[in-house]
């Protein structure tokens, strides 16, 4: 089977095991941002179409959280054959629509099928505790039990990797799901939908609701959801946790970042130029784990700075599809043009701009949105170069004249997502380690996402609510603990106890 979806003219739900068109009236343009041209039309969610796919996620809760663990295990096996059966397809799929190499894009695929290999585990995972014997003759254990019906809203720069974040652990519990996918790319989200329907998933237990925010709203404010994952932005994060918290839902919200790295004089300058300009430039920067900022530690900015510029100059931006590109277009014009705007601000605000990436062409494309790598130096704490999340491809450095001066100011930003250190020297590291007030930490790694069974999140403004998403985590936040108490009529004594029950 080849990506149906992509051709289809019109994006629509995927509502009770079928695909259902809107019923709003609504659209908006898909574009390929490779050819700048408008690919499909995504049809928009009305409250009546969020209601239908509440109403039939709700319908298929009782059975499917009936449904022993392993059987929910063994459909999440069949999915993980026919994901690896179409890993290229879905790769394919997403630079389509999204405009990130294949490469990079096959990497997404993977990274978004080690979840569901992790959620294959979850009869292991649901075990709960027992103690025999808490007191004579009584026994306790407790137990994790599905929410019903949850939704999950996710952005547009992985638009696989981010709901296999959530649907999958979701589903394995025994809840019933609702993705809510971005506009901007929304086709791998009827895929998956068609996958887990051919992996045999029960009608309703995974459905799709395509929209803008007022199905976001429809679904924070729907008394039958009853829990809400969220990544994206932070304004919306931080919207989606309030409105949801009052609104009684569990709520984890996952927002934005501002990724430092620091280089000490220590670290070889060679590994640390190919950590940056990867990690800065890999998706045009449209990762929340991109590095934007380098902080460059003593003499290193001088012996580094022209070696970055160098290959920020030369990077290879083209078509994703073809094999040798590094990096592709901006996902939307819009987006591209607020990049842009960024360089300009930095350019008014004394930053000194080394290599420029506005106006960038590919020849052969002439209409796609691209934009080469921008490095700036002499960047300073008080620059909203600095402080905002670009969001593209603008690698800011920042000189420090010690570790515990780039300690600080990693500290002090209001994002926490991730963080990186290179360094040869095991105590700094350690120390690094210990005391930065992120999330997710990389020693000579520039991109620390974890593994599925670790769980990702963010400190600060990059996470609203308690737990991390995916590994562990995950599963506590789609399931609530049940403590049981059990004694039989042989183990009870006789007469009223009016005092707090303790061990006997
Ligand atoms: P976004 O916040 O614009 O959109 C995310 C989702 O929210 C989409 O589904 C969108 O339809 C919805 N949405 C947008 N505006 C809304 C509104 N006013 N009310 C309700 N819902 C609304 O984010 P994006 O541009 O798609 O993605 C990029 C952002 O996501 C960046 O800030 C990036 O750092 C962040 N991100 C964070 C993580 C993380 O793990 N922390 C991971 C990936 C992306």
């Amino acid at each position: 089977m080849t990506a149906p979806f992509t051709r289809s003219a019109d994006v629509t739900h995927f509502i009770n095991g079928a695909l259902v068109p809107a019923s709003s009236g609504r659209s908006q343009a898909v574009y390929n941002p490779t050819t700048g041209a408008v690919a499909r039309q995504l049809q928009l969610a009305s409250q009546e179409d969020v209601n239908q796919a509440v109403a039939s996620a709700k319908a298929a809760f009782p059975a499917w959280a009936d449904a022993p663990p392993l059987r929910r295990a063994r459909v999440m096996f069949k999915f993980l054959e026919l994901l690896n059966r179409h890993r290229d397809d879905i790769a394919a799929m997403i630079t389509a629509e999204h405009g990130k190499v294949f490469t990079d894009a096959q990497g997404e695929v993977t990274r978004g099928i080690d979840i569901v290999e992790f959620a294959c585990g979850v009869p292991q995972l649901l075990k709960g505790d027992y103690t025999e014997q808490v007191s004579t003759g009584i026994d306790n254990w407790t137990m994790r039990q599905p929410l019903g019906v949850v939704a999950g809203i996710t952005p547009f720069n992985f638009p696989f990797m981010v709901p296999m974040w959530m649907a999958p652990l979701a589903i394995a519990t025994g809840n019933c799901f609702i993705l809510k996918p971005s506009e901007r790319d929304p086709s791998p989200s009827l895929f998956i939908a068609e996958l887990l329907k051919q992996a045999g998933l029960p009608d309703g237990v995974f459905n799709v609701v395509q929209g803008d925010k007022l199905a976001v709203d429809g679904l924070l404010n729907h008394p039958d959801v009853k829990a809400l994952s969220f990544v994206g932005s932070t304004p919306i994060a931080q919207y989606i946790y309030e409105t949801g918290a009052r609104n009684g839902k569990r709520v984890q919200a996952l927002g934005g970042a501002k990724n430092h790295m620091v280089v000490m004089p220590d670290a070889d300058i060679d590994q640390a130029v190919d950590a940056l300009i990867g990690a800065a430039y890999g998706s045009a920067g449209e990762r929340c784990m991109a590095i934007s900022v380098a902080v460059l530690v003593g003499d290193v900015a001088d012996k580094i700075i022209p070696k970055l510029a160098e290959r920020a100059r030369t990077l290879k931006i083209k078509n994703g599809m073809e094999l040798d590109a590094e990096m592709g277009p901006i996902v939307t014009r819009e987006a591209r043009d607020r990049i842009e705007n960024y360089i300009a601000i930095g350019v008014e605000e004394g930053a000194s701009l080394v290599v420029d990436g506005r106006g960038h062409k590919v020849e052969s494309l002439p209409d796609g949105f691209f934009t080469g790598g921008t490095l700036f130096d002499h960047v300073k704490p008080s620059m909203r170069i600095y402080k905002e999340e670009i969001f593209g491809p603008v690698l800011a450095c920042v000189r420090a004249h010690d570790f515990a001066e780039a300690v600080q100011l990693v500290n002090d930003h209001e994002y926490g997502n991730g963080v990186a250190c290179f360094t040869s020297d095991g105590n700094v590291a350690r120390e690094f380690a210990r005391r930065i007030q992120v999330g997710m930490v990389g020693i000579n790694v520039p991109i620390p996402v974890p593994m599925a069974w670790h769980g990702f999140g963010g400190w600060k403004r990059s996470l609203f609510g308690d737990t991390h998403a995916y590994g562990e985590e995950g599963v506590r936040f789609y399931t609530k603990q049940k403590s049981v108490m059990q004694r039989w009529p042989a183990s009870i004594g006789k007469g009223a106890e009016f005092v707090m029950p303790t061990s006997r």
